[in-house]
């Protein structure tokens, strides 16, 4: 699955804290080590070997009825059969049993735990058994179990249906063993109106018309796979394919938006093949389907369902009249993730959930991966220092939990899908890879994949193979990572040169922004180094909380070279001065780990907070796309800081507006032909920055192109398109928004419309703010759409947004997916400068939220109180800073 990160605001250009803004953080401590034994919910002496479902939606009414007959093995006498169920209504159950039937004599719902139970007037024998279930459930209006998505076309409402079960949603269509363990085999039948198309995650094996007109479609039966990955969707859809490997690739779309998924298509064939042999085992079913869905959800963007990926359009489609460069890249990086999962998920599969990142570490790694590879011309392989800083925010407060962690409810794994699952996962494969060099990392899968193809599996099974591929030992190192929370911090000591060759001392520490009272936590770390402008490389194993590296030559030293390793890195003062001198010819995966370093430490107070404005004075005009866009980014974050002071913040915005200006000046505001792809991805971003930052001259020139947008097409170039109206929608006042507001209404593109929506909610005036938020749950912008829009509001008004949801806390209840309730309140409230916010979200939680949902407002609390206490302490050094610069 992929985790909805809040992109659009960053394809928006409005940055607000979203790299390295936000302190991160949370989760309460899990202990130590996660147990090797397997969490179930379920009796163990039952287990599935074969579904065959029949299903009879009415999207119309919302309900489906349906009837699912099970295969299933009883391993010891019972006298019960218990399943999981979520809100579905039982008609009748019987077993079969040497070709006897027999019905249930009792059948009990536990809404609670959901669970049924079917209770026989004779013990079950050990053997096999067959038990059929007729029953009915409903189809919601967000993504959890099977739902409806609403449209419209050509003025005409239409609904399609999909379905959602990760991670624990099955068990709202189909009565099942709804765990990663009990893998089985799928038949799936659905009896649907004619002229709609049906799809799953097998082809059609047989189609018939029935009496009555409508049609029964009947898949092929599907690979034994785990519940979650079981999809449906029916509409009144389009497909095209191409053929990859023997494999029919297939993009679904909503009729009329076909054109617009051409581009995956094209990216999905060119992945399958690099994956074909990354793996070493081919795609295993004969088809793979990406199907595009209206709207969004909370909790994520798309979702890897065996052969038949669920992807939300915004994630999918390129619109030409708004989608931007960075949209494509979005596209083909989901588009990985999402086919990384056929193989590390859907074809080998975490035994519980404790092992989640096995599935979603990996996938991102290979999405990072796969882009770079494929596409060079993008650059993306930059990119790993952001997504290790996320990682490294959230994994620096005392309330993080380990990479491996147990998990014992359906709530507990759903607040598992998070930044330390994904991007600390990440980070460590990235580590570890470039430890074992990326031959033996992917010697090491290729078994792993083999060995465990259909099965379960838990962290250390990869290990093993690793180990084995390496030749060295990886475990123990990966165990030190993902076995423990917390990032470790290499203290470096000023380099010590003789007979030409500089040695320097690396001492470790933990890197934490709240650590208070306990010893730091010990890591094998793997230590790459580097002097500043040469090629040769230094390696060392930091171990026992100290080591060294040496290198050939004298002068400034590059710790953590390359940047793949997970830890911050602490410079003496003299070698922090030295390479903030040599920082201009320092590679740019160095300058940014470099970047992101000093900001992250300086605002712990670890080195001076104004370190990080040094490096930013000390990058030329003509550095890397990026590394000006990590600069802008931190800068947006460092304006929001000042919110509340006014002149501070205007003395600050035109520090900033000194160093951006001129970098914006040279890309200018029309593309040229042919130009790199990070210049296009900077204009959009720096447009959205300077904007925030008030620069007189960027809001009158997207005001201007606004203006002139009906009389000249190129105006507003799509390119554009989101940044300028994201600047418009900012700064506007009452008529500006009503014309977005009448512009969202008449839109026709479902894509471009839920944008417009989204810009009429990030108006900075508190009174339009307002407007948005009643908007948000009036009904209007579509039942998917309101959530986010009171997300946006959040990201620039977070009292107001959080004071609204609880105000009117059932109606936003009912836009959002039940999995993402315990955080979608408490991160609205994060972004918050408000003392008065933390006693608010803690009462929040303690009158909604279940001890073990609580998580995610831990997380809101310990950014918020971070932020007052750097307004505290480390803000007067950044005023200092200016100071004297002359500001
Ligand atoms: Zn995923």
């Amino acid at each position: 699955m992929k985790k909805h990160v809040h992109r659009s605001l960053m394809s928006l250009g409005v940055a607000l804290a979203l790299a390295g803004g936000l302190p991160a953080s949370a989760a309460p401590a899990p202990t130590a080590t996660a147990a090797a034994t397997t969490t179930t919910q379920l009796p163990r002496g039952v287990r599935p070997l074969h579904y065959a479902i029949s299903l009879t939606p009415d999207a119309a009414a919302s309900r489906f009825t349906a009837q699912v007959t099970i295969d299933l093995e009883v391993r010891a006498p019972a006298r019960s059969i218990t399943l999981n169920a979520a809100d579905l209504r039982f008609a009748g159950a019987s077993l079969t049993s040497n070709g006897a039937a027999t019905q249930a004599a009792q059948i009990s719902v536990d809404d609670e735990a959901q669970t049924a139970t079917f209770r026989f007037a004779k013990p079950l024998a050990k053997g096999r058994h067959r038990l059929a279930l007729d029953y009915s459930g409903v189809i919601g209006t967000q993504a959890a179990g099977l739902f409806a998505l609403d449209y419209d076309d050509a003025g005409a409402r239409r609904r399609a249906l999909f379905t959602q079960f990760e991670n624990s949603d099955a068990r709202r269509m189909v009565p099942s063993w709804d765990e990663p363990a009990y893998k089985a085999t799928f038949a799936l039948e659905a009896t649907v109106p004619a002229g709609q198309m049906a799809v799953s995650n097998m082809p059609a094996a047989s189609t018939s018309t029935l009496p009555d007109g409508r049609v029964r479609v009947r898949f092929a039966d599907s690979p034994k796979m785990s519940t979650y990955l079981l999809f449906f969707a029916l509409g009144d859809f389009e497909r095209a394919t191409a053929q990859v490997d023997g494999t029919e690739l297939g993009v679904v779309t909503r009729r009329g938006a076909l054109p617009q998924a051409q581009f995956a298509l094209g990216a999905s064939a060119a992945i399958l093949r690099e994956y074909n042999d990354y793996f070493g085992v081919r795609y295993p079913l004969p088809k793979l389907d990406n199907v595009a869905g209206p709207g969004r959800s909370q909790f994520f963007s798309a979702m890897e369902n065996w052969g038949a990926v669920f992807t939300f359009e915004y994630a999918l489609l390129l619109d030409p009249k708004i989608s931007t460069q960075s949209d494509k890249q979005d596209i083909f990086i989901t588009a990985a993730h999402e086919m990384a999962h056929q193989w590390f998920g859907d074809l080998v599969t975490m035994r519980w959930w404790d092992d989640l990142w096995l599935n979603e570490g990996f996938a991102s790694w290979m999405e990072s991966r796969t882009a770079a590879r494929l596409h060079p011309e993008w650059q993306t392989a930059l990119a790993a220092v952001g997504v290790r800083d996320s990682a490294m925010q959230r994994d620096s407060v005392t309330t993080t939990h380990p990479v491996v962690q147990h998990v014992a409810t359906v709530e507990q794994a759903s607040q598992a899908f998070d930044e330390i699952t994904y991007l600390k996962g990440e980070a460590v494969i990235r580590m570890l890879e470039a430890y074992v060099g990326e031959d033996a990392w992917r010697r090491g899968v290729r078994a792993y994949m083999r060995e465990h193809a259909y099965g379960n599996t838990v962290s250390n099974d990869l290990w093993r193979h690793i180990d084995r591929a390496a030749g060295k030992p990886v475990t123990a190192i990966a165990h030190d990572f993902t076995l423990q929370p917390g990032v470790p911090l290499i203290r470096v000591a000023d380099p010590v040169c003789k007979d030409g060759r500089s040695t320097v001392a690396l001492r470790q520490g933990e890197f934490s922004r709240d650590l208070v009272e306990r010893a730091p936590l010990a890591w094998r770390v793997p230590v790459i180094a580097q002097l500043a402008g040469a090629r040769g490389q230094g390696r060392t194993l930091v171990s026992g909380g100290k080591g060294s590296v040496s290198l050939p030559g004298c002068g400034a030293v590059v710790v953590n070279a390359g940047q793949s390793g997970y830890y911050r890195t602490l410079y003496a003062p003299k070698s922090f001065a030295q390479l903030t001198g040599a920082f201009a010819g320092l590679a740019p995966i160095d300058q940014l780990g470099l970047l992101a370093d000093s900001w992250s430490l300086g605002m712990a107070g670890l080195q001076p907070a104004s370190d990080f404005l040094a490096l930013a004075q000390a990058t030329p005009a003509n550095a890397d796309p990026q590394v000006w866009g990590r600069i802008a980014a931190t800068f947006a974050a460092l304006h929001a800081q000042y919110a509340g002071d006014a002149a501070g913040q205007r003395r600050f915005d035109a520090y900033a507006l000194t160093r951006l200006a001129p970098v914006m000046a040279d890309i200018g505001w029309n593309a040229a032909d042919g130009e790199a792809t990070p210049r296009t991805n900077l204009r959009a971003q720096l447009i959205g920055v300077l904007g925030q930052l008030g620069d007189p001259a960027t809001l009158s020139e997207a005001r201007r192109r606004y203006g002139a947008m009906a009389s000249d097409p190129q105006a507003v170039p799509p390119a554009l398109k989101k940044s300028i109206l994201a600047v418009v929608a900012q700064h506007a006042d009452a008529p500006t928004w009503d014309a977005l507001h009448a512009a969202a209404r008449g839109e026709p593109s479902p894509l471009v419309r839920d944008t417009l929506y989204g810009l009429l909610a990030s108006a900075k005036n508190p009174a339009l703010a307002n407007r948005a938020l009643a908007l948000a749950i009036s009904g209007e912008p579509g039942e998917t759409i309101g959530a986010e829009m009171i997300n946006t509001v959040a990201g620039t008004h977070p009292d107001l947004a959080f004071d609204f949801a609880v105000a009117n806390m059932a109606a936003v209840n009912a836009r959002i997916d039940a999995s993402s309730r315990s955080r979608f309140f408490p991160m609205l409230a994060r972004g918050s400068s408000d003392p008065a916010m933390v006693g608010k979200v803690r009462s929040y939680a303690e009158a909604n939220l279940a001890p073990e949902a609580r998580r995610d407002a831990e997380t809101a609390i310990a950014a918020i109180q971070d932020r007052l206490k750097v307004r505290e302490q480390r803000m007067p050094e950044i005023d200092a800073w200016l100071a004297r610069q002359g500001r």
